[in-house]
């Protein structure tokens, strides 16, 4: 019932879509302009320039008016060719969803399985590259930040792994949940297609969607079979030469963009990203503390932007979910297919703060508290002298 008021804020912490912030807000309240005209081309170009270095890429960014699926069929069918086989891995439920469509756009996708707890292994992807010695694998497809798990893979090693292997395979990337939240580097890393979306790291409300794109995947798009017409990059890459799109734009969140842009620049992405791994040790101290299992199962992928929280199997993560929604006004996220029921996750990022945390924890451990959970207390209270211990300690960059 969307009957009574709730006063303050509701707090959205879903891993994404994030809270929009009010600079972001206000940016897209300005009234909608000639799409052709010298406003927009002024627009325009700034957001596609401005965007290159928050992918780590001085190479062309598309972007698209679609949530983030579109830009993963967008990286697919410009690339590929029908028939093409693709390397995937299965990180958890978003990985899975990328197989799947690439299985309905005509490509073969092979998933290497695994436990939904740990990132791609660039060991198991050398290896089958390994054995590939005809080069039927076309494309590597990994999820960065798997946003049902928690769990970050290595990207810059799996570059490693195709390169030792010594394989023409491209490099495809989702950065949905990660992009301006956890370090990235398109063109350092060597990969050849970067997918995101507007409404995470960038936030952005959805609707936008990205592709950053290699010389090589430029290539590939050249020689690709797929037949494809509105996700074509070259119909693209001629008009936004000039700061154009082929066809309407979403003007008002290319407003958003320009601003978020400026957040970004202002605080500087080193800190953005020094902020985001802080607030998640900051959550995965709470979650500790408490007694509960976190879903990542190695340290050295733990996601700087949610965490996963496992729950014993004596306690609905759902029905704790709904009672912090009623009680404490706040969303959380649900585990997804294999961890429905088993987990929830906790979103730490885009705009957000140590005391937004704070809210967020307390939320979390009043909730556990009200929904009668056993747990240790002492959850927030870790998080809260990590944070003040930590506080002003990363030294912020220029
Ligand atoms: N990939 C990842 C890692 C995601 O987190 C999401 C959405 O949460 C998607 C893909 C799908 O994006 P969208 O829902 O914007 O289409």
């Amino acid at each position: 019932h969307w009957v009574s008021y709730n006063s303050g804020r509701h707090f959205l912490q879903i891993p994404g879509p994030t809270n929009v912030p009010d600079r972001v807000l206000h940016a897209m309240s300005y009234p909608t302009i000639d799409h052709r005209g010298p406003d927009f081309q002024a627009l325009g170009a700034d957001v596609l320039e401005r965007i290159k270095p928050v992918f780590g890429t001085t190479n062309p960014v598309i972007i698209f008016p679609a949530s983030g699926t579109g830009a993963w069929e967008a990286a697919l069918v410009n690339t590929l060719s029908p028939g093409d086989q693709v390397l995937m891995f299965e990180t958890g439920h978003f990985a899975k969803l990328w197989q799947n469509m690439a299985q309905r756009l005509g490509f073969e996708p092979e998933l290497i399985e695994s436990d939904w707890r740990h990132g791609a292994d660039p060991a198991a992807i050398e290896k089958r590259l390994s054995e590939d010695r005809d080069h039927e694998i076309k494309a590597v497809a990994v999820v960065h930040n798997e946003t049902s798990t928690g769990v970050t893979s290595r990207i810059a090693e799996i570059r490693k792994a195709i390169d030792n292997a010594n394989h023409p395979a491209l490099l495809l990337v989702d950065t949905i949940s990660s992009l301006g939240s956890i370090r990235y580097e398109h063109d350092a890393w060597g990969v050849d297609v970067t997918v995101s979306g507007s409404q995470k790291g960038l936030m952005l409300p959805p609707g936008l969607s990205f592709n950053a794109v290699s010389d090589k995947a430029l290539d590939a798009s050249k020689a690709s079979r797929h037949p494809r017409s509105y996700w074509d990059w070259q119909e693209m890459l001629g008009p936004n030469d000039a700061g154009f799109f082929p066809y309407t734009p979403a003007t008002n969140l290319l407003y958003g963009l320009r601003e978020a842009i400026d957040m970004l620049e202002e605080e500087g992405l080193q800190n953005v990203f020094a902020r985001h791994d802080r607030h998640a040790e900051a959550t995965r101290r709470a979650v500790t503390a408490w007694g509960f299992d976190i879903v990542c199962a190695n340290p050295a992928e733990y996601s700087s932007a949610l965490t996963a929280v496992l729950v014993p199997d004596s306690v609905d993560p759902d029905a704790l979910r709904r009672t912090i929604l009623e009680n404490f006004d706040m969303s959380l996220g649900a585990g997804l297919s294999k961890l429905k029921g088993k987990a929830f996750r906790i979103g730490h990022l885009g705009d957000f703060n140590d005391l937004t945390l704070a809210g967020t924890l307390s939320g979390v451990e009043m909730g556990l508290k009200r929904a009668g959970i056993a747990h240790q207390s002492g959850g927030v209270q870790a998080a809260l002298d990590y944070l003040a211990e930590t506080a002003g300690s990363a030294a912020k960059v220029a």
